[in-house]
């Protein structure tokens, strides 16, 4: 139905795959381009992984809001679950 959002959407995206999604360095065919959640360009491991640590973050505190609001008894052993989860690759 609504197709103004879709076009919108695709209009914000000009350089997609041409520069990194972090930096907007633009990538040439030549160098490396480290790819995330398959059609996510970036021009270094360290650019993509900002991306990802900002994305994990994100659901992180998604799942802490979304956690918050169903289950306020679950509150007390939410501090506990304070782990850190590091993704070594
Ligand atoms: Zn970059």
């Amino acid at each position: 139905m609504s197709y103004d959002a879709l076009f919108y959407a695709g209009s914000e995206e000009p350089h997609f795959l041409d520069a990194c999604t972090l930096c907007s360095k633009p990538l040439s065919h030549n160098s490396d381009i480290f790819m995330y959640r398959g059609n996510t360009p970036f021009c270094s491991q360290e650019c993509r992984q900002e991306q990802i640590e900002s994305d994990e973050a994100r659901e992180r505190r998604w799942k802490k809001m979304a956690s918050k609001k169903s289950t306020e008894t679950s509150k007390k052993s939410a501090t506990v679950q304070t782990g850190t989860l590091v993704a070594s690759n």
